[in-house]
């Protein structure tokens, strides 16, 4: 469009998650006119903070929010300050992780006291920790280029820095193989390895790569946002809208309108809204096959959705409890006594009989998180996805029922009489009600097989002018990486848009 003078292109985004928030501040930084069709009244997705009438908060999804920095960085490029935005909060101790019927474990990035609660489990074991967090500060160092860049074509697996990052890769050994090296004791490896289960995953199953997971938390502290990780995505709103970002709540887009096989807008509610590009942040596996025609993705067609292997499912209890809960951590860990056991049976799609939990008591750190004399309890159990065909109207009650007396490990027997709220959230629930495909709360699951080229590109390579964001594209899922893959995603956008020449044209 040679002759054309300078004018604003318009940004149609689909989802107001973390990924859609944040390719939508930074693409309105650039200059381009943008608007977030959002399905639900509130931003956030599955980031969302609830609220009851009777004054509980508690996070729905993410409760872990881990290496702010990039976050701060996107902050940065749109003129905002996160530290402004958000009051984080450093923990310390981590989490308390409890060994079934046995010892604890407080996480701390105070290596000294570390290597004190690695002794109390096995002594020998202490003297791995400096060199396990040596090797994952070089590991990160050389993964961090190929984590920040697209992978659009099969060439970009051949970079520099690909080439550089593969020898620390060792793409045949699981995570917990990987930190057999280390540590001998299996529940000091559990320590560093349960941290697969963020990805939804097993950690005998998932990448070597992902030791980097419990070294951020190691490395750069893990952080409670005031108010829950919701007010991180209400912050982020706040500055796309003072950006000029327009949102369209209680709005969800029907189709991506195509025109000679390209994306020229989006039909919400029944009308058509013309858009130069469309960054799609609701998830892949539910939204794809609903917004584009099968005929139009050659690469991903609803067959190859279909049979992508995805993560697993989450049960989750959030109750509003009468009382003070001094018998918990502000995140608690409960791992199985037969821990292999446990994900052996997700992994086979039976419901675990005697599941692992994570608690989050998030009143030890935030007192806005529960009306005064009250605790607000989020319990998750991991559990199989939707694909494994488990009947969810007829199990509830009864997982409820086993989730409740699983708190008992945690030395918390009488949970029940004092509840004074509660919500359910089954794996039908994500799938129907939050639109998460096949229930799998983790996106696609993060096997070599379906990262980097291998996972749907943050352009879209089926239908120009579409891109995605989100945990069910490049890098991947959990919040730092969904912020990192907006960025590249936002970056591709630019470019193709040609949004910086523009600007130095209006400029
Ligand atoms: C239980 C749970 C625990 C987690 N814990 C952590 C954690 O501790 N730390 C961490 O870093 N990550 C965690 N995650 C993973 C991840 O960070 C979150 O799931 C994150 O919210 C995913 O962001 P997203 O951008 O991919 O999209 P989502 O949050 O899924 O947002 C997508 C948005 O698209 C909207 N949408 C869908 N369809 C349409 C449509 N047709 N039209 C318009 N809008 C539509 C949805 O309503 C939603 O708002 C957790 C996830 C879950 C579910």
């Amino acid at each position: 469009m040679p002759h054309l003078a300078p004018s604003r292109r318009h940004v149609a985004v689909i989802g107001a998650g973390p990924g859609g928030l944040a390719a939508a501040m930074q693409l309105a930084a650039a200059g381009a006119r943008v608007t977030v069709f959002e399905k639900d009244a509130v931003v956030g997705g599955r980031s969302r903070t609830l609220e009851t009438p009777e004054g509980f908060r508690f996070d729905l999804g993410p409760t872990f929010f881990l290496y702010p920095r990039i976050l701060a960085e996107i902050f940065a490029s749109c003129g905002a300050r996160l530290e402004d935005e958000v009051e984080l909060v450093k923990l310390d101790p981590h989490y308390r992780l409890q060994f079934e019927g046995g010892p604890t474990i407080e996480a701390t990035s105070d290596v000294a006291r570390m290597e004190a609660e690695i002794a109390r489990l096995n002594p020998a074991d202490a003297a791995g920790l400096r060199p396990w967090l040596a090797e994952n500060r070089r590991k990160l160092h050389a993964f961090k280029p190929v984590l920040e860049r697209a992978f659009g074509r099969a060439a970009d697996m051949m970079g520099g820095d690909m080439l550089r990052a593969l020898p620390l890769l060792r793409p045949h050994r699981s995570l917990d193989a990987d930190l057999r090296r280390h540590f001998k004791d299996e529940r000091v490896r559990l320590a560093f390895g349960f941290q697969a289960k963020y990805l939804g995953m097993s950690p005998f199953r998932c990448p070597s790569l992902f030791t980097i997971l419990s070294f951020l938390e190691y490395e750069h502290g893990v952080f409670h946002p005031i108010g829950g990780c919701g007010a991180v995505a209400a912050a982020m709103a706040r500055v796309a809208a003072r950006l000029g970002v327009a949102f369209r709540l209680d709005t969800p887009v029907e189709r991506i309108a195509l025109a000679a096989g390209r994306a020229v807008g989006v039909e919400a509610g029944g009308q058509r809204h013309a858009a130069d590009a469309v960054v799609v942040n609701a998830d892949f596996a539910h939204a794809l096959p609903r917004l584009l025609p099968n005929a139009a993705r050659r690469q991903w067609p609803d067959k190859r959705i279909a049979a992508a292997r995805y993560s697993c499912s989450t049960f989750m209890l959030y109750l509003g409890v009468a009382g003070a809960l001094p018998e918990l951590a502000h995140h608690n860990v409960l791992l199985a006594g037969d821990y292999r056991r446990n994900i052996h049976q997700i992994e086979q799609g039976e419901l675990p009989d005697l599941p692992s939990l994570y608690v989050q008591h998030a009143g030890v750190t935030d007192p806005t998180m529960a009306p005064p004399g009250h605790s607000s309890l989020y319990v998750l159990v991991p559990v199989p996805n939707l694909k494994h065909g488990a009947d969810w109207a007829a199990e509830a009650p009864r997982y409820r029922a086993l989730a409740l007396a699983r708190l008992r490990a945690l030395g918390l027997p009488d949970i029940e009489a004092r509840i004074r709220c509660e919500r359910m959230v089954t794996p039908q629930h994500w799938q129907d009600e939050f639109a998460v495909g096949h229930g799998a709360t983790f996106n696609l699951a993060h096997d070599l097989g379906q990262m980097l080229v291998f996972r749907p590109g943050n352009r879209f390579a089926d239908v120009p002018g579409v891109y995605l964001v989100g945990g069910g594209t490049h890098p991947g899922s959990g919040l730092p990486v969904i912020y990192e893959g907006a960025r590249i995603t936002a970056g591709l956008v630019r470019q193709d848009l040609g949004l910086d020449a523009l600007q130095g044209a209006v400029a």
